[in-house]
């Protein structure tokens, strides 16, 4: 009496990078048949990338967390859900009785949903009583958001990914977009086929879209403020400033002009090393357009002064008068598919959900009634944030971590270090669908869901939030991050009575003012919003028509100098190491890494090295070389590519034990606490 189980077809959202492309995926039982995108898919259409389309065979892995698992006696056993549930919770109240709120610490998850994240942040608020909760964010997004806060209001994009269709004149600065932002980098290869728009691209390494573009500007790493700075100069010295917007919609412009005073081209050609006439083509390429978005990512933040960086970026834009027009604005790229998310719904240690600062007397009073509790329950002090967590872990006063869903011992930077800390905590908490490298560290390892086993909504690059579906259920024990959280709270005296994410989207659409209108019946389907809505569920897919998101509805055009990297290339140190990812893979390759194609398709790590670097030291592509960091050294083959120049090297950061981390350093941004990953002075040795 066998039957063909019925081939279903579910709407989901892919989970490896803030494009967030929806498709169906097709199942027969758990049998993944195959990925099918659709036209009303609002971000990405019939697009998808080879991720999306093909990286799924993590999910029936054998390799995944089916139950909880308990450390004792340095070893692990299975235990059920009560028994490890009961562990976890009774150690976070023991150690925060004994402690203070303050030695314990969250990392929430950018895969993870947003009612997830807000899950985090609410155990850590309310019911622990620390802000000290973060999210993987801190790699990567935060000084964006932080350059853009600065500027404008809103950390997020200014538009929508259709806005970047639609510009005259695209800017990439630090974005490899062809094959981190895939769906994107087709789209804009689309409107300059079609519609003849242009494209600048800035960055050190000679990815796709440097190769596709108009002009294309090779700086010195770590110099693009110098470059962003004199474009501004030139605008105000060549009559290119928007004088009008300026003197209507922006605050501190001719204190900002005289900050321009030491960035003239000379200046800047020196420090970049771009010639002097292809900053002048840049500058009048910027100058001339009517519409213009800036596009930029980790290039530019992953450095000791990503967010001035970030900055100089959005005062550009400011002085051109390019926000708040369709085709218009900046466009920090987010890498994670839910790290604007994670960020958006509160895994933030000084803001609420919502973007709602932790030290505001008014927001603290709202959260608390919206929760039950007097406003002093809640903390007035911003918490620690990841980086600080780190550090805490090394002094002793941060003596418990709860991770979810981040490979934090391979992803943070300096990672002997952060290893080093992890094991001085008392207690840890990981909660994946793997045994990361990071649960090596934990004392339970609770068995979470990848997106395909639960409910819930993300949020994209462009503000977007979507729904995800039940495309197969749970793998054995294993159970979404939302529930693991209700029945932890369930045990620390909280019964919030959770039975479905909608509620607890429903709860903060009722308190964060920017998700007002946001339910699930709004995002059934393909349907999808973006923030900020509005109670009567208008959406805003362009920022900054009506004034920018500030006391006055002014923008601020924001002073900087420009300070050189913390670590840089030296005599002991001749080269620098940069890095980041491939289009095949995705953060560790916890995921794509259970993918045979995707291994398949990239069965090697290598590092990039120049043709002039590798004739002089006589290299090939093949032979091994050590590359040997201040901190500590990795073998790896060589790949002899004009994509990188000089004595800049590139390392993708997925493979490898410890990967690229082992080699990078504690240095940071000191604004936002990011690691400046790419900023490394490495040797090389041939082997
Ligand atoms: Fe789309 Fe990004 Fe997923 Fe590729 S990885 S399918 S571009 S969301």
């Amino acid at each position: 009496h066998w039957r063909q189980p019925e081939i279903k077809r579910t709407k989901t959202v892919c989970t490896y990078c803030g494009v967030g492309c929806s498709f169906e995926m097709w199942t027969r039982d758990r049998e993944i048949l195959k990925v099918q995108p659709v036209a009303e898919a609002p971000a990405n259409g019939i697009s998808t990338c080879v991720k999306g389309k093909f990286a799924w065979d993590f999910v029936n892995s054998k390799e995944r967390l089916t139950m909880p698992l308990i450390r004792e006696n340095g070893k692990f056993r299975e235990a059920s859900w009560d028994e490890a549930l009961d562990k976890v919770a009774q150690k976070l109240l023991e150690i925060r009785n004994i402690h203070g709120p303050e030695s314990i610490g969250f990392i929430g998850s950018s895969k993870g949903s947003n009612e997830e994240a807000y899950l985090t942040q609410k155990i850590a608020r309310l019911i622990i009583g620390t802000n000290s909760v973060d999210n993987s964010s801190r790699y990567c997004q935060n000084p964006a958001t932080e350059g853009l806060f600065r500027t404008v209001g809103y950390g997020g994009d200014a538009g929508s990914i259709s806005d970047l269709e639609q510009a005259e004149l695209i800017v990439i600065v630090g974005s490899n977009t062809a094959e981190n932002h895939p769906v994107i980098a087709a789209k804009i290869k689309a409107a300059r086929k079609h519609h003849g728009h242009k494209l600048l691209v800035v960055d050190p390494r000679k990815h796709e879209m440097a190769e596709r573009a108009d002009l294309y500007l090779r700086p010195t790493p770590g110099s693009d403020l110098v470059w962003a700075s004199a474009l501004s100069r030139y605008m105000f010295d060549h009559q290119l400033a928007d004088d009008a917007f300026l003197a209507q919609q922006v605050n501190g412009v001719e204190e900002y002009r005289r900050s321009l005073a030491p960035f003239t081209l000379d200046y800047a050609a020196e420090m970049t090393g771009i010639p002097q006439a292809d900053l002048v083509a840049a500058a009048e390429m910027i100058g001339r357009a009517k519409s213009v978005c800036i596009l930029w990512a980790m290039g530019i933040t992953q450095h000791s002064h990503g967010a001035d960086t970030s900055t100089a970026l959005s005062n550009l834009l400011l002085v051109t008068g390019n926000y708040g027009r369709p085709g218009t604005g900046g466009y920090p790229m987010r890498g994670h598919n839910n790290v604007q998310g994670a960020s958006d719904f509160g895994c933030l240690a000084n803001q609420y959900p919502g973007y709602e600062k932790v030290t505001d007397p008014q927001v603290r009073a709202k959260w608390a009634k919206a929760w039950g509790v007097a406003p002093e329950a809640l903390s007035d002090q911003v918490g620690e944030d990841n980086f600080k967590m780190v550090q805490a872990a090394h002094q002793g006063t941060l003596r418990a971590m709860y991770i979810t869903g981040e490979e934090t011992a391979f992803a943070d930077a300096d990672a002997a270090n952060v290893h080093d800390g992890f094991s001085k905590l008392d207690f840890m908490v990981v909660q994946d669908i793997f045994f990361s490298r990071t649960a090596q560290f934990a004392d339970v390892v609770l068995p979470g869901c990848p997106s395909v086993e639960k409910e819930g909504t993300y949020v994209n690059t462009e503000r977007r939030i979507q729904r995800f579906y039940e495309v197969m259920p749970p793998l054995g024990d294993s159970r979404p991050d939302w529930w693991i959280f209700t029945e932890l709270a369930k045990r620390m005296g909280h019964d919030w009575g959770y039975t479905h994410p909608s509620q607890i989207m429903d709860e903060v659409a009722s308190i964060a003012g920017i998700f007002a209108g946001v339910n699930y019946a709004r995002l059934e389907g393909w349907a999808s919003l973006q923030w900020p809505v509005a109670a009567d569920g208008t959406d805003t897919p362009l920022l900054y028509t009506q004034g920018f998101h500030t006391d006055d509805g002014k923008a601020t055009l924001y002073p900087l100098k420009w300070q050189e990297p913390a670590e840089q290339a030296d005599g002991d140190y001749p080269y620098t190491l940069n890095n980041g990812r491939l289009l095949e893979m995705f953060q560790g390759n916890n995921q794509t890494g259970r993918v045979a194609g995707i291994r398949w398709l990239v069965p090697h790590w290598f590092v990039e090295i120049s043709p002039e670097l590798a004739a002089r030291l006589g290299i090939a592509s093949g032979h091994w070389l050590k590359i040997t960091s201040r901190r500590d050294a990795l073998e790896v083959p060589a790949l002899v590519t004009d994509r990188v120049q000089g004595n800049n090297l590139f390392l993708p950061i997925h493979q490898g034990k410890d990967g690229v981390n082992k080699l990078t350093g504690e240095h940071h941004d000191p604004d936002v606490n990011t690691p400046a990953y790419k900023e490394v002075a490495v040797q090389l040795e041939v082997l």
